[in-house]
């Protein structure tokens, strides 16, 4: 079969493949991205759309087992946990529960900082000459009960001691931020350095960027598997025919495990199903993105539209559509915003997509100890639209063997073998 050969190959077309794609080709390499579906087809579509500086404590964070252990008993809570024997499942769980340390705690923080505000950086620079909806007014945290509030300040308090900025607001403050609807709320934490955007309008935006400075984009073409030799991967066998390249990146997602199955290798990520309902913006749409927090629903306004976005059950790269979950989320809505209600929204759009993610709440970036020309660039669990230009960079510094200015080891993919 003929092959088609560039300089690297990216695998998966969503906001890490597509802005890895992009820093590359600005940099003079010839580059393929090639998704199974279109650009853009994957988790990066219908996400929050969230960029939070506020999320630099990982996903898991002491305490929170027994939180899930919790919610895990309510038929419409924010977490669940599909019970299977699944081995995979159970070392992932495995390796959550010890990683939800302190000690971890202090070495994830650092890294993921630095992250997300070197995105954050990124997407100004990018909304100078692109159109992605961006909008830089931070981001509210509305709690209705004191237990909420405080755990909310606490969590605030963690990530203030890491430079990031934190308002607790009292109902008079909060009636001051949001001025479009009553927020029956006790009080709650303003991140005034958070931003959000139209997810996939960034994506295609970036991809197109790419294009523009010479990346070949290939849509409808699934890898299938790999021809190898020793320690090197020689083609990616698709479903468009074999595809060479002296470096392969692996950028797919929740998919990324099946993927490289293939090559031997196991990657600890668990796909993350959570879901969103887009309506038409309603008149008394609140202008900056809000988080429901006992309930973990999030509501973000994006150009004419308005999103809610929750719930995380691992149930395996499983797409269906929980009706009933998405009713729990939209339920969210009247014990906060007393004047709004989903019933009365023109509805656009309801969707899920499965977060990839990893045991400690990092992204796996880097090379691999197996093969000496594949990096992965996957496992951005609930912060991928938030550290995508970073990580986009970092994977194009990892390519040519530049220096990262900050400490990625706590980012290798090897960690967990
Ligand atoms: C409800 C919800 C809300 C979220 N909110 C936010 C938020 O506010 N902020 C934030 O930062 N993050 C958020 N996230 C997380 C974010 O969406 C993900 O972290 C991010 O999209 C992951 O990007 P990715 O490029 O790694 O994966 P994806 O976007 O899933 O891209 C992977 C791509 O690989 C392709 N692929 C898979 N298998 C193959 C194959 N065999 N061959 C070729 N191509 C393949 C897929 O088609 C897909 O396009 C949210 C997620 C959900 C579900």
């Amino acid at each position: 079969m003929a092959a088609n050969g560039s300089d690297i190959l990216v695998i998966g077309a969503g906001v890490i493949g597509a802005c890895t794609a992009y820093e590359l080709s600005t940099r003079g390499h010839s580059v393929t991205l090639i998704d199974q579906g279109d650009v853009c087809a994957g988790s990066s579509y219908g996400n929050a759309g969230l960029i939070v500086p506020s999320h630099c404590v990982p996903l898991s964070e002491p305490g929170i087992v027994k939180q899930g252990l919790k919610w895990m008993l309510d038929p419409e809570s924010p977490f669940y946990i599909k019970p299977r024997l699944d081995r995979d499942l159970i070392s992932w769980l495995w390796k959550f529960n010890r990683s939800c340390t302190d000690a971890h705690v202090a070495k994830a923080t650092p890294v993921l900082r630095e992250m997300h505000l070197n995105s954050l950086e990124r997407y100004e620079t990018f909304a100078e000459h692109l159109d992605f909806s961006y909008e830089h007014k931070g981001s509210f945290y509305a709690c209705n009960t004191e237990a909420g509030l405080e755990h909310k300040i606490e969590d605030a308090r963690i990530a203030g001691r890491t430079g990031i900025r934190t308002e607790t607001l009292g109902p008079e403050e909060i009636a001051k931020l949001v001025p479009e609807t009553p927020v029956s709320a006790v009080g709650g934490v303003f991140y005034p350095e958070d931003a959000h955007l139209q997810p996939a309008q960034f994506v295609r935006a970036i991809a197109n960027e790419g294009r523009s400075k010479g990346t070949t984009i290939e849509s409808n073409c699934q890898v299938l598997g790999f021809e190898s030799s020793g320690r090197k991967v020689n083609a990616a066998r698709t479903t468009r025919g074999d595809f060479q390249a002296d470096t392969v990146i692996l950028a797919a997602g929740s998919w990324s495990p099946a993927v490289v199955m293939d090559l031997g290798l196991k990657l600890p990520i668990q796909p993350a199903k959570g879901y969103s309902i887009t309506f038409k913006r309603p008149p008394n749409c609140p202008s900056l993105p809000m988080m429901m927090t006992e309930t973990k629903v999030g509501v973000t306004p994006m150009a004419d539209t308005f999103r809610f976005a929750g719930t995380l059950e691992l149930a395996g790269l499983n797409l269906t559509i929980n009706q009933r979950r998405v009713q729990s989320i939209l339920n969210a809505m009247p014990s906060y915003f007393p004047e709004m209600s989903a019933d009365k929204m023109e509805l656009i759009e309801i969707w899920r997509g499965l977060r990839p993610c990893t045991p400690d709440g990092l992204p796996l970036l880097g090379r691999t100890d197996a093969y000496d020309n594949l990096i992965i660039g996957a496992g951005h669990a609930t912060i991928g639209i938030s550290l995508g230009p970073e990580s986009g960079r970092i994977l194009s510094q990892i390519v040519e063997g530049r220096e990262i200015s900050y400490d990625t080891a706590a980012l290798s993919p090897d960690r967990f073998a």
